[in-house]
Parts: C-alpha cells; structure tokens; sequence
C-alpha cells in the first residue's frame, strides 16, 4: 500500500527515529526518577521485546486500518462521512475519537485480567524511559487490531487521519515515558493538554491505586474528564514497576515474550520496596 510507504515509511519512521534519538540524549543528561539498571542493558532487553511488535505493527496491524480506512471511504459509513465540514476539522473529530477509545482501551487493559497478561509485559518494566515505550509484547497489538478497528471504521477517518493519528500516538509514547526532567512550568503548562513524563511516571508507580490512574496516551484531558487523573505524586517517592516482578535477572526477553502464557502472579504491593516515606513536599507535584 502506498500511502504507508508515502506517510509512515518515509515521513512518520524518520520523524519517530530523531524524536527517538533526541529523548535519548536528553533523558541521559537530566534525568527525571533515579535509574536502577544499566541502560545498555535496557536498551537491548527492550528492543528484543519489540521486534514481533514493530514487525506487526508495519506489517499487519498498519495494513489492516489502512485498509478499514478505504473500506469506509467506499462504503461511507463512518461518522465523517455524515456531515459537512472541512477536512481539518473532520480529521481533528477523528484523532479525539481515536484517543478517547485508546484511554478506554488502555483502561481495559488493566481492568481485564486477560488483557493484563500482555500489558503486564509493559509494565514490569523496573524504569521507566523512552525504551519502555517500545516494551510491548505483540500480543497486545494483536489484541487492539479488533477494538481500534473498529473505532477507525465507526469514527470515518481516512486513511491519511489513521496513519497521522499513529505517528503521533507513537511520538506521544515516546515522550511520556522518557525521563526527561523538564523545566517543572513548561511540563505543568504542556500536562494541561497532553500526558507528560511526570504524570505517566504516576501510571508505572507500584503502588496499586497510583497505576489506577492516568491511562490517557495523547491528550491528559480524558483522565480529568473521567476523574482519573492523580498528579499528586513527587517523582522521588514513585518506585517504578510491579511490586511481584522485580527480580532483575528473572526478566530477560525470552521470560518477558513467555509471561502472558504463564501463571500471572497477583499485584501485592505490601512487603515490597516500597518504604520510601510519601512526602510530597518536593515541587515536582503536578497538581496538589
Ligand atoms: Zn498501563
């Protein structure tokens, strides 16, 4: 199909490398939470993670919206193809539909126990920075092809919208898992519209009713909107990962694309490491 090799290949991926590449060199220098492993080591188990996820994603998962996308502009079906209005604003329609249904997917995730086999994947992970964003096991790609297609076809977005709409989904992924320390102004004015490195930081916390919380991936406004928002959280009393996953040399890339086909062991935060007293008295509080 050409319009992926038009937009996603030749635009979007150099586009995703360089913001890759500037996260990387920036988180190096300012770090945000304190790292507990290497990152040369968490660059390569990271990267194993995400090869059947990249390879699907190009390959099956792009093909496939593309492909709903002109279905729908066939057909014209979807919601945009009921109403007249210029194109920006049927793509803006688009994208906030898009990212409405990912935070509730993201949401499910959490919520499902099936689901959360795979995005526990995700999470396990003891740091949190931009290689974290590329720790999904494919299984949950495979997962979301059914629900996010079928937000595609509901919301009529083009083609163009869909594959737009991706490379910011994977841009603003990058970033709100990077650990990036940003000038505290500049990052509580950003939090105001999209989800920041603070407050996704708050999502990975191994304490349970913090990764209850902040499940938007684009814009941070569904959280306030459904009241799960929490921005009350100093940087440095998060301790990042889950609370039964924490044994370093347990989570290499094989045990990692395995665990969602093993017995899941249960969130148990008490007795953890979690001896870090909440103060909340630093000026890294997004919102009190
Ligand atoms: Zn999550």
């Amino acid at each position: 199909m050409n319009v992926i090799k038009r937009v996603f290949d030749y635009k979007g991926a150099p586009l995703l490398t360089a913001v890759f590449v500037a996260l990387f060199i920036a988180e190096g220098r300012r770090a945000l939470r304190k790292r507990k492993q290497l990152r040369s080591e968490r660059v390569i188990v990271n990267s194993i993670v995400a090869i059947p996820s990249f390879s699907l994603l190009r390959f099956v998962f792009l093909p496939i919206m593309v492909k709903l996308a002109m279905k729908n502009q066939q057909l014209r079906w979807g919601l945009n193809y009921r109403y007249d209005a210029p194109p920006f604003i049927k793509a803006a329609v688009a994208f906030l539909i898009m990212d409405y249904t990912n935070y509730l997917w993201h949401i499910l995730n959490h919520k499902i126990p099936f689901l959360w086999r795979f995005h526990l994947v995700h999470h396990s992970d003891r740091d949190l920075d931009v290689t974290t964003a590329f720790r999904f096991h494919f299984g949950e790609l495979i997962g979301s092809v059914f629900y996010r297609g079928a937000f595609v076809f509901l919301s009529g977005a083009t083609p163009i919208n869909v594959l737009v709409y991706e490379i910011l989904f994977e841009g603003a992924t990058q970033f709100h898992h990077s650990n990036r320390k940003l000038p505290f102004k500049l990052e509580k004015g950003l939090n105001k519209i999209i989800v920041t490195p603070r407050m996704h930081g708050i999502h990975h916390s191994q304490v349970r009713n913090e990764t209850d919380s902040n499940y938007s991936v684009i814009f941070s406004f569904w959280d306030r909107l459904h009241s799960t928002a929490r921005l009350n959280v100093a940087q440095d009393t998060i301790v990042i990962g889950v609370p039964t996953y924490q044994n370093a040399e347990e989570l290499t890339p094989g045990f990692l694309l395995k665990l969602p086909f093993t017995k899941i062991r249960q969130w148990n935060d008490e007795g953890s490491t979690l001896d870090i007293p909440k103060t909340n008295t630093d000026k890294n509080v997004l919102h009190k």
